[in-house]
């Protein structure tokens, strides 16, 4: 099994776009190739569509070489590129869990693919033989997210495992808030699975939701097709800048998430002894969720006192759930207080 066998057959033979600055990598004064504005403002000119300074720095940062990062608007563009990539419309289909993270599903109605959604066992552990007899000739992606959103819990590594291994197609594994789960990653097996794509993103711990940056880790193979099929400039240069500046302080972010980890156990603890919550599941994430009799009601009553939680309630086995994010120790202790005088 190569790449190019997984590939849809126009995108195995496509000729992708060349940018100006990908024609002359000569470094001059007078740029007069790409029609922009000679004007400076710190903007006139198009971004890197490589972003090789930011692949350079987030290299050092996760260990791994630059031709196997690739960065996007966000974890939802490597999604929508998974299915663009690797699924004919109509034709393929996709496995993920449930529940899960909606943009697997929405990216896939967008393009046209069947999702089939697996559920997870009651206690939202990981059923790979389940998963895996789900898929057929025509599946090619299987999409699986640990720490898993909403259900908070990182999905057991021998299971994710035993679908990395047994089948033949690309595994899509989300790790978007594994930095609240120290050793959970699988990028260190990157290399003996040719076939996985982790995605990471620097909406959650890192704190950049704003400045949209997602990043996907996979063979130099995988990652060069996503580059020729991405939107040439998809990371613009305000974000680019931003970014990298940002990245300076990631110590930062470690106290950031140290502080975060020990307030989501102040915060489990203290809804524990709450009577209205009914059950409150082990988060490996930075929110949790908890089950309430009437999570409407709950939710309602929680607004009309400032506070905006997310109400799951409707998700396949979340009957009676909200999710919480852990926010500032303030925000939790009030949030609670809430909650105990309902
Ligand atoms: C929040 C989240 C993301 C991040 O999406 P961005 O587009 O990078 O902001 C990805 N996957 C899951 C499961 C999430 O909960």
């Amino acid at each position: 099994m190569t790449i190019k066998n997984l590939l849809r057959k126009n995108i195995a033979s496509l000729t992708p776009y060349s940018t100006a600055r990908d024609e002359c990598k000569a470094e001059v004064d007078i740029y007069l190739d790409a029609n922009e504005s000679p004007y400076p403002n710190g903007c006139n000119r198009y971004p890197d569509p490589h972003q090789k300074q930011l692949k350079r720095r987030l290299s050092q940062i996760k260990g791994l070489p630059a031709e196997n990062i690739f960065i996007g608007n966000g974890s939802d563009e490597p999604i929508d590129l998974a299915y663009r990539m690797f699924c004919s419309p109509g034709v393929d289909n996709a496995v993920a869990i449930a529940p899960s993270y909606g943009m697997y599903k929405v990216a896939a109605a967008i393009n046209d693919v069947e999702l089939r959604e697996v559920l997870l066992n009651d206690d939202f552990s990981l059923d790979a033989a389940k998963v895996l007899a789900a898929t057929d000739k025509n599946t090619k992606l299987i999409f699986l997210c640990s720490p898993n959103n909403p259900s908070g819990n990182l999905l057991d590594r021998n299971e994710i495992i035993k679908i990395i291994e047994g089948f033949k197609g690309i595994v899509v594994l989300d790790e978007a808030y594994i930095d609240f789960a120290p050793g959970g990653s699988f990028l260190p097996e990157l290399e003996k699975y040719p076939w996985l794509i982790v995605l990471q993103t620097l909406s959650k711990a890192w704190g950049m939701a704003g400045l949209r940056l997602g990043l996907a880790f996979a063979s130099a193979e995988i990652v060069g097709v996503m580059g020729m099929v991405k939107y040439p400039y998809n990371i613009n240069v305000l974000t680019q800048q931003k970014v990298l500046e940002m990245l300076e302080e990631s110590p930062a972010t470690e106290k950031q998430v140290a502080e975060l980890v020990a307030e989501r156990k102040t915060l489990h603890e203290n809804l524990k002894k709450l009577p209205l919550i009914r059950k409150i599941y082990p988060s490996d994430a930075n929110f949790v969720l908890v089950k309430v009799d009437d999570p409407k009601a709950v939710y309602d009553k929680l607004i009309d006192s400032g506070v905006i939680v997310r109400d799951r309630s409707k998700m396949p086995l979340c009957a009676g759930c909200l999710r919480i994010t852990v926010g500032m120790p303030a925000e939790n202790r009030r949030t609670v207080e809430v909650l105990a005088g309902l």
